[in-house]
């Protein structure tokens, strides 16, 4: 008779990354249904090569929620700011509670905050004075700014260029701007941010500006539970699919999957000052 030995997942290593080291960097682990289960979430991602994910509290609460993932796990890290659609919550007395919760160690950039004049969900003036106060906000805590724009590239970038320098650097989060935009981006020594859009049929405009990108300034990102890439779409995203988008983008720009991960991962670390 033989005994056939079933494999014991409990005894294999909780990290057997079959992928090269990727981060994540922009998710929203502390929205649903992510903050459901995050332990899940994050042991899914690591399995895959995900050693760190930074995740994006938007408003005083969620960003309270994001600290509290952060705190709980090893490889995630947070920023925190008022999303342009939380812009008519920011006023001074709030800005001040964001400024001590971006205090925390684990938080490691300022934002996300811009502009989004597509969902106009905060009127556009409150959006804009949000933004210039928590430009001047991060720039005076020395973090690097991680910058939504959605529908407002021209009035966002200019002004970045109005409050610029920014020595912590920043990044264009989701980015969903033309050619213009992403020079304007990186003469800003920003650097770009690329979702799973990367990996959607229609888009070419994006391949077109990822093909071109300085390898030093590209960025991975899921920003689940939104935007999956195939071949996904129509799910919920989450950290671990971010393979899919470097493999696409790996294939745009002609070069190994290993290549993106040893960029992207190098410049999130960088930019963030990762301890990983
Ligand atoms: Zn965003
Ligand atoms: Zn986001």
């Amino acid at each position: 008779m033989t005994t056939s030995v079933k494999p014991d997942r409990d005894h294999l290593p909780f990290h057997e990354p079959t992928n090269p080291a990727l981060v994540d960097s922009h998710a929203h682990l502390e929205l649903e249904p992510l903050c459901d289960n995050p332990g899940s979430v994050v042991a899914r991602a690591a399995a895959v090569g995900v050693v760190a994910v930074v995740t994006v509290g938007i408003d005083l609460e969620d960003a309270q929620r994001a600290l509290g993932i952060a705190d709980r796990f090893e490889s995630v890290f947070a920023c925190v700011g008022f999303h342009p659609h939380n812009a008519k919550d920011c006023d001074s007395g709030t800005l001040e509670a964001m400024q001590r919760l971006a205090g925390h160690p684990k938080v490691k950039g300022y934002g996300e905050i811009g502009l989004d004049f597509f969902r106009n969900r905060s009127p556009r003036d409150r959006q804009l004075a949000a933004f210039v106060d928590q430009l001047s906000l991060a720039q005076a805590l020395g973090k690097p700014v991680v910058i939504h724009l959605r529908d407002a590239y021209d009035e966002g970038l200019r002004m970045l260029e109005r409050a610029a320098p920014f020595p912590a650097g920043g990044v264009i989060h989701c980015f969903s701007g033309d050619r213009d935009d992403a020079q304007r981006a990186l003469d800003l020594g920003f650097h770009i941010s690329i979702p799973g859009t990367v990996t959607y049929k229609k888009n070419d405009l994006l391949r077109g500006i990822v093909r071109t990108l300085p390898d030093d300034r590209i960025l991975l990102e899921t920003d689940a539970p939104f935007l999956p890439p195939e071949p996904f779409r129509g799910k919920d995203n989450e950290p671990a699919y971010i393979v899919h988008t470097a493999r696409k983008v790996a294939e745009v720009r002609q070069v190994s999957l290993e290549r993106i991960a040893q960029i992207t991962t190098t410049n999130a670390k960088k930019l963030f000052g990762l301890p990983i």
